[in-house]
């Protein structure tokens, strides 16, 4: 596999890469202090008006979201906590996963609601295409690890044969096939037999994981010093805290009307980028000027399958609702890239071969380009967290990072005496920073990692 970004390229920026496992691809290229928030009331229950609650959330702009959040009361438990504490974790992709094993550690239970119909992972994507079967991994394509604690655990999937080191070339290719290889960095890492199915397998061998899939958590009550969940209308359990594992537009409608005004600030305050991905299968491997062979990767071929990520500039420009994408912007996106591609390989227009297959798709919420820096944000007085990329950076690693360093909060709030709860807030007030780096994100070896760094260095106040 090679990982190259396309420079100069006159149709489309993009960042190729090209993955010898089966698969090929390429990358196109506050502050809140709360202000008059928060009427407390006793025992999780929150004084919500019938008015609100006959209201959808859903369909709501984003204005109406924004006064919401602003204007909702905060919820106060105050009932001791169970001995046996239940935790419900939304969002299966990689960091709600990791908080849900890292609660097991700690002898906590969970449950993990996720809305992938294929599989966990979210944005650890593999999308499988019959009969060949065609494999893409179609978000995130290798990581890198710096931090011991996440050493440890790709340690322990190498091990179990999840993962390998993946020793191929990374470096950027100009526009007409020049290509310049990075120096080598931190290894790589690839999942063995795709993104998803490493997500998939984390919880196979859990006791106190319980996992509920597809499931799309629609509301948040809290009542009686319990948070009530559920889909669409559907009762989904009650638990003793939440995490929420997953951002962009459907966490800031969950947490719209929840009763948790600072959680839903932090949130709101993230930003994202929006990248278009195509898949291709091609008959042939793409020929490379000059060559039959990549001439960075020794004997390894491009093979025929291609991941072709967009630049997060290039998904500002083409932006449309991911759940409802017109024909138009989806054919004029799919040329784009295919003549990206064209010229970054150099070859003459019209003359790329035709994919035999072909499918779009938008990652609408792809990258967070801004971060509060610390590890996980928790509001102990709603028993309410969050996890996730976005708090520390932009990558698997940073992802992980947060999901265990919230379940390790939880974990340890649950076992305070409980005498001042306030001590164990965590990241409410904590202004953003853009996050610098690759234009697709921050991926390690891509680009700057400083800012993870900084957010890795930030010590929880226990
Ligand atoms: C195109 C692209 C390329 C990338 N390439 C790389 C790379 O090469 N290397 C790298 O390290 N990183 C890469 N990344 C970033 C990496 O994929 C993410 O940092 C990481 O997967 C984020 O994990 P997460 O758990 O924070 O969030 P997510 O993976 O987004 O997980 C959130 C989950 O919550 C679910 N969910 C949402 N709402 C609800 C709800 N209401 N109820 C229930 N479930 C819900 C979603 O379906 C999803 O499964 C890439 C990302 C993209 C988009």
């Amino acid at each position: 596999m090679v990982f190259v970004s396309v420079k100069n390229c006159n149709v489309l920026p993009l960042t190729l890469g090209v993955c010898s496992c089966g698969k090929r691809y390429i990358n196109g290229n506050g502050n809140g202090n709360g202000n008059g928030i928060g009427i407390v009331t006793m025992e999780g229950q929150r004084r919500t008006s019938p008015k609100t609650r006959r209201k959808s959330s859903y369909g709501t702009s984003r204005r109406s979201i924004l006064k919401k959040s602003f204007s909702q009361e905060q919820v106060n438990f105050t009932a001791p906590l169970s001995d046996d504490p239940l935790v419900a974790v939304i969002g299966g992709g990689i960091s709600g996963l990791i908080c849900a094993l890292f609660l097991e550690n700690r002898g906590v239970r969970s449950t993990v609601f996720d809305t992938g119909i294929h599989g966990l992972g979210g944005r650890l994507g593999t999308r499988l295409v019959d009969p060949q079967p065609l494999k893409f991994d179609h978000a995130a394509q290798f990581f890198t690890v710096q931090d011991s604690r996440f050493a440890d655990i790709v340690n322990a999937w190498m091990e179990k044969g999840l993962v390998r080191e993946w020793q191929g070339t990374v470096g950027e290719l100009h526009n007409g096939g020049g290509f310049v290889p990075f120096l080598p960095s931190p290894p790589r890492y690839v999942a063995t037999n795709g993104m998803r199915f490493l997500a998939d397998s984390l919880l196979s061998q859990t006791r106190l994981v319980n996992v509920v899939r597809p499931c799309w958590i629609s509301k948040l009550e809290p009542f009686n010093g319990m948070w009530h969940l559920s889909e669409n209308a559907r009762p989904r359990g009650e638990f003793d805290a939440i995490v929420i594992a997953h951002n962009g537009k459907c966490a800031n409608r969950l947490l719209m009307t929840s009763g948790l005004p600072l959680i839903a600030k932090q949130m709101k305050r993230l930003e994202l980028s929006s990248i278009w991905a195509l898949l291709a299968a091609f008959e042939e491997p793409l020929p490379f000027p000059g060559s039959t062979e990549v001439p960075f990767e020794g004997a390894f071929r491009w093979s025929s399958l291609l991941d072709l990520l967009s630049t997060a500039a290039y998904g500002k420009q083409n932006k449309v609702p991911q759940e409802n994408i017109p024909a138009a912007t989806a054919a004029k996106v799919k040329a784009g890239i295919l003549e990206g591609v064209e010229a970054a390989l150099g070859l003459s227009k019209g003359s790329l071969p035709k994919p035999f297959y072909t499918r779009l798709q938008l990652w609408g919420a792809a990258l967070p380009t801004n971060t509060p820096g610390v590890p996980c944000i928790f509001d102990p007085f709603g028993r309410a967290g969050i996890c996730g990329d976005w708090l520390l950076g932009s990558n698997i690693e940073a992802a992980v990072l947060s999901g265990i360093a919230l379940a390790n909060h939880i974990a340890d709030y649950f076992q305070s005496t409980g005498t001042d709860s306030g001590e164990f807030a965590v990241g409410l007030n904590h202004g953003f920073q853009p996050l610098e780096g690759h234009d697709i994100g921050q991926f390690p070896g891509l680009g700057s990692e400083e800012k993870m760094n900084e957010g890795q260095a930030y010590e929880l106040a226990k």
